[in-house]
Formats: structure tokens, sequence, C-alpha cells
């Protein structure tokens, strides 16, 4: 059975994982990418917490696909549960950031979307969340002024800050929560920036968020 838990950093504290919220096409550059146009409102979705692969292991591809992607990102974690949080109280709420990978069945999604199908499968697989530990908010000066990396093998294919996100994270927890009562230990996941492409069997994937930390994951 998963571990639907992620750590606190310093207390070594293990935070019970609920609803797992995603943006899609955060960074504009990204939305590009999957030629897809830049959102006026957050593009939302769900994994369920049964996706959460705490601090790594191994991603397994389910056998319907054949085509694995990797998204890395900022993880907010949410500390204090809320429903139509104004934007001035948003802050409030964050218990503290992890990195984390939204591992996409990219060639179920493409389908799905062509369909007009939901994404469920195609994001919400076991193993498609890994999350790192969560750093305290004190312990992070400013979540919109940090590099996020993501390498594949060493090599690296995704380098942006997360200044550049549309939706900063006050607006998306107000914008959210006017839809899902936040609790804690829900996690939203902020999107991801350019450079997003295929993870095969054997690789290793490495994201790393400024002052947070480093999430490593293996394909199975
Ligand atoms: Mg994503």
């Amino acid at each position: 059975m998963s571990v639907r838990a992620v750590t606190n950093s310093v207390t070594g504290e293990s935070l019970p994982v609920g609803k797992i919220l995603c943006l899609g096409r955060n960074y504009r550059e990204h939305a590009r990418e999957m030629n897809a146009e830049v959102p006026a409102t957050p593009v939302l979705f769900l994994k369920p917490s049964t996706a959460l692969l705490r601090n790594g292991g191994t991603v397994e591809i389910p056998t319907l696909s054949r085509q694995l992607h990797y998204e890395a990102e900022m993880v907010v974690v949410i500390g204090k549960e809320g429903k139509a949080i104004p934007r001035d109280r948003a802050m409030d709420h964050v218990e503290g950031y992890a990195v984390g990978l939204d591992m996409t069945l990219r060639d179920l999604q493409g389908e799905a979307k062509s369909k007009g199908l939901p994404w469920s499968v195609a994001k919400g697989f076991d193993t498609s969340a890994p999350v790192s530990h969560v750093v305290p908010r004190d312990r992070v000066r400013d979540p919109h002024a940090l590099q996020l990396t993501l390498q594949v093998n060493g090599s690296t294919r995704q380098q942006a800050s997360t200044g550049e996100m549309i939706f900063r994270i006050d607006e998306i927890i107000a914008f959210v929560s006017k839809i899902f009562t936040l609790d804690r230990g829900d996690l939203i996941f902020t999107g991801t920036p350019r450079g997003v492409g295929e993870a095969r069997s054997g690789d290793t994937l490495t994201a790393t968020l400024e002052s947070v930390g480093t999430l490593t994951v293996t394909v199975g």
C-alpha cells in the first residue's frame, strides 16, 4: 500500500495527504509548447491520494500507456482548513513547499483531449505524484523567486523561476477554495515550465527546487 503522507523536513513529522489539486498551463512557455491557449482562469484537475509517491522511488508505467512524460512542479502544502479564502489571507493557509513531479501518460491524455474525455487515467494513476519532503513556509523567503530544474539522467531538461507562474500562490488558493474546501494536508501542484518530455524505463529523474530540495525517481 502506498504511504499517503508527506514528511516535514524539520520535525520529521508525517502529514497525511488529502486532495491533490493540480494546475495545468500555469507557465506561458509550457502552454505554447503544448499548442494550448494561455488560460484566463486556472485550469484544474485532481489526482487521488493513492497517486502519491513520498520522497521519490519508482514510477510505474501502466501497461495501457506507451508514453510517460515528466513535469517538474512546485507543490504548495496546505496547513490550515479554509473555504473561500480571501487572497490577502491565503498565505496563512500554507504549511510549506515541496518539489513534485506531475507524471503524465501523454498518449492517453492526448487521446482524452481529442475526444473531450477526462484526464483521470492520464494524470491519476498510482505513482503519478512523486513529492519531496516539505519545507516549512518560514524557511522559504520568496516562493515566487525559486529556481526549478529537472534533469533526466543528469542532463537538464527544464529550468525556470517560479516567478514565471501565471497565477501566483495566493491567487491559486483564493480561486481553488471557492470551489473546494481546502484541508490541512491537501497538496497543490502549481504547474510546470517548458521542456516537458518523455521518461523511459530505467531513466533517473531529478527535480530540484531552490530552498526546498531535491526529489529523485527512477522509471520502472
Ligand atoms: Mg502539470
